[in-house]
């Protein structure tokens, strides 16, 4: 549908009526949603996204986590109306590529770290989670291992929301009402310093942390736990950034029992953090795999990709006799189009340094953010580059947490948003993660508009 100023009004509304009458959403909110229906957003153009009545907000979530080479890029609009001229979609089981998947796969094993170079493509981040946890055990079963299937997650860790991935979730309140299959995952406490006890240091805490990583470990027995899988920081659960060397540690007690370790990078990679894949670079580890989606395709077409190791492949792709097949795979595994989408999204990213300009204003926007920290609710500002939080307090001194009614995360979105800012909120926390096209311009306006929507809640409140 284009939208013509005769067109706009009724269409939209139609749409409008629609949705309301036929979509569910992805967490939906069913207190409001019967009331309210839906914003229609209806275009976007670098940092901005515009609603049904034309109105401009610059997109603090880069649409969630996802567009980072920013809205509306017309080389990467061209191009996938090529590759759809061309080649839109053909599957790619047992015998059968295209260049698109080809090269996006070697593109992928060229950019994560050690001997991780074999991909499986999906459609998102679940489906990416989904197939490696999948492959893990049929690793260890190929191994001849086949008690080692206990997950090692985290609480507040968020995976996705396919069956196993909702499972891997480590937020329970999300939980309630389905019968996840938990049995087989163990979740351990979650590294967010900010709400460690009291007593501890930030050291004391990291250390804390992993003296209840072993101890599970041994209580639960090394021969029966096939992985753990961790966000690098935690996204969804509200930006936890573990404390230093909380990962390198993990990472060493799985070495040492034989526990394969899988990173979720489904956020962080792809220049959130300032690199294209930031495990190695960033924080100095080496997953057996990584899982990525989101920026892979900056949002333009779904696509989701497990990157695992030399090693592990070396073991899933041996014939077994009873049955030659490594029996997992989706109609859209290695589409055409989408994986065309990774490669041009990939190349854009490389060529416009999106990397470079994350590390050189990720700073500044943090900075910038930190000074609301002088604002009596404020009771951190946290995160690292394009991937920041705030967390809201009604005492800074006990760390005191506004009762949930309150609902103080979701009054400052509807505040920003007021002002033309779209951010995220996640119970008393609030998310920014813009597209990387974000300038000092884009973080001032944010910083400001933040500050102005904290204190007109502030003010509602008192
Ligand atoms: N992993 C992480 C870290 C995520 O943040 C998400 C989604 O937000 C997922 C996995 C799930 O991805 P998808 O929604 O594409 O299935």
């Amino acid at each position: 549908m284009i939208f013509t100023k005769n067109n706009i009004s009724s269409d939209l509304e139609r749409a409008w009526q629609n949705d309301k009458d036929h979509v569910i959403h992805p967490y939906a909110n069913y207190e409001r949603f019967h009331e309210d229906g839906s914003v229609v957003y209806t275009k976007g153009d670098r940092h901005f996204i515009y609603d049904d009545k034309d109105r401009k907000y610059l997109d603090g979530i880069a649409g969630l986590w996802c567009v980072n080479i920013g809205h509306g890029n017309v080389e990467m609009a061209a191009h996938i109306g090529e590759q759809a001229k061309n080649l839109a979609y053909f599957n790619t089981f047992e015998d059968a590529t295209s260049p698109s998947a080809a090269n996006l796969a070697a593109k992928l094993a060229s950019l994560c770290p050690g001997s991780l170079n074999h991909v499986f493509f999906g459609t998102g981040g679940s489906m990416a989670n989904d197939s490696a946890i999948k492959i893990v055990h049929y690793y260890f079963n190929m191994l001849g291992m086949p008690k080692k299937k206990k997950i090692l997650s985290r609480n507040l860790g968020y995976h996705g929301s396919t069956y196993l991935a909702h499972a891997l979730t480590g937020i329970s309140s999300t939980h309630i009402g389905f019968d996840l299959p938990k049995d087989m995952i163990t979740y351990l406490s979650a590294p967010y310093p900010y709400r460690r006890p009291d007593e501890m240091t930030i050291q004391e805490f990291c250390d804390s942390l992993i003296e209840e990583m072993e101890h599970k470990i041994l209580e639960l027995g090394p021969e029966t736990i096939a992985c753990f899988i961790a966000e690098p920081i935690m996204g969804a659960g509200g930006v936890i950034v573990p404390p230093d060397g909380y990962l390198i540690k993990a990472y060493e007690l799985c070495k040492k029992y034989n526990i394969l370790v899988i990173a979720d990078e489904v956020v962080t990679a792809f220049g959130r953090l300032g690199h294209l894949v930031a495990s190695k670079e960033k924080f100095d580890v080496q997953p057996d795999i990584i899982v990525l989606a989101k920026g892979l395709s900056s949002g333009y077409i779904p696509l989701g990709a497990t990157v695992i190791s030399e090693t592990i492949h070396k073991v899933i792709s041996r014939p077994k006799p009873e049955n030659p097949y490594f029996s997992h795979g989706f109609t859209y595994s290695g589409h055409a189009l989408a994986c065309a989408t990774g490669l041009k999204n990939i190349e854009i990213m490389e060529r416009e340094d999106f990397c470079g300009h994350v590390r050189t204003v990720g700073p500044y926007f943090k900075k910038q953010l930190k000074t609301l920290e002088d604002l009596p609710v404020v009771g951190e500002v946290r995160g690292s580059h394009f991937m920041l939080a705030l967390e809201y307090v009604k005492d800074k001194r006990t760390k005191e947490s506004f009762p949930a009614e309150i609902n103080i995360g979701k009054r400052i979105y509807h505040s920003a948003k007021k002002r033309g800012l779209i951010i995220r909120p996640i119970g008393p926390i609030n998310v920014l993660s813009p597209p990387l096209t974000y300038d000092k311009d884009a973080i001032d306006e944010t910083v400001d508009i933040m500050k102005k929507s904290i204190l007109e809640t502030m003010n509602d409140l008192s």
